[in-house]
């Protein structure tokens, strides 16, 4: 009776959205009383626009933003692009970058017109010892991401990037509250963008400042203390956190490897997806225990 059971919700979950790739993913979301929401890309629409920009001495923020644009040319960072469009926007030619190097918790490096380049958040001045240009603290107060531009070891400038958050998203953190589920955020963006987000959204806990490979013992923690997890996200950086999870569930327009080490797909990249999971896995297997 099992695989008939699957095969009818599986066709109602390919209705409501929801590839199931691993029918015991499936039947584990009943159980569930924690969902851990990636923050970019998944609660907010991982689309950001550059806000504001900070120069030092000497340099101007179009010279600063074609730098950082051209040393970001080989990044699918959704901050990467956003600075690509934005000088794109101020009419920047960008000039070629080599020796393109990233790290995913502090940004990227390249050579751009003989001079390295590099563009990152607060992990790489940490890194580097270097303080944060003065005008960042009241970004950083608003929720903006920030990053900083370097030339050659120096700070010239910095920008202000903020995403939307999803509209949905406020919907399916209160859906969750209402069935008993508690919702907790995972980001490696800044303490300060993510407490703003989680106001925002209703949201009590928050893990940030997570490096991509420091993502999945966030899980365990949060299953030492007794819970069953699912988590969803969108990121290479969020893979081994999904497959660490009672429930992996990646977003659909996220990226292959986050796809591949989720048990559930959700075909939209609407948060309220998650519901409907749920929902199903209450329906379908209700009967069977
Ligand atoms: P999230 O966990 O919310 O999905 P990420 O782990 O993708 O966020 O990024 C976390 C932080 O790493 C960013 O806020 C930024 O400081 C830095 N970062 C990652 N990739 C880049 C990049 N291409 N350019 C600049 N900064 C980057
Ligand atoms: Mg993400």
């Amino acid at each position: 009776a099992i695989p008939l059971v699957v095969s009818i919700s599986t066709e109602r979950a390919a209705r409501a959205g929801v590839l199931v790739k691993d029918r015991l993913a499936l039947e584990s979301m009943r159980t569930i009383d924690t969902v851990l929401f990636d923050k970019t890309g998944t609660l907010t629409r991982g689309e950001p626009a550059l806000t504001n920009v900070a120069v030092a001495d000497g340099w101007t923020s179009d010279e600063v933003l074609a730098l950082a644009a051209a040393a970001e040319s080989d990044s699918e960072h959704p901050l990467a692009r956003a600075l690509r469009a934005a000088a794109r926007d101020r009419g920047a030619t960008l000039a070629r970058a080599s020796a393109f190097r990233s790290s995913p918790a502090e940004g990227v490096e390249a050579t751009v017109d003989g001079r390295e380049i590099r563009v990152g958040g607060p992990y790489l001045l940490e890194r580097l010892g270097l303080e944060p240009l003065a005008a960042t603290e009241e970004w950083r107060g608003e929720g903006a991401t920030i990053l900083h531009a370097l030339v050659d070891g120096s700070i010239t400038g910095a920008f202000a990037l903020r995403d939307e958050v999803r509209a949905e998203s406020r919907e399916a953190v209160a859906a969750l509250h209402d069935r008993g589920i508690s919702v907790v955020m995972i980001t490696g963006d800044a303490e300060a963008v993510a407490s703003a987000v989680a106001a925002e959204l209703g949201i009590d806990r928050v893990f940030a400042g997570v490096r991509p490979e420091d993502k999945a013992a966030k899980v365990a923690e949060l299953q030492s203390e007794g819970r069953r997890v699912a988590m969803v996200g969108d990121g290479v950086n969020d893979a081994p956190a999904l497959a660490q999870a009672e429930v992996g569930l990646a977003i659909g327009a996220g990226t292959d490897v986050a796809i591949a080490s989720a048990g559930v797909i959700l075909a939209s990249d609407d948060p309220r997806a998650v519901l409907s999971v749920i929902e199903l896995s209450r329906a379908s297997y209700r009967k069977m225990t």
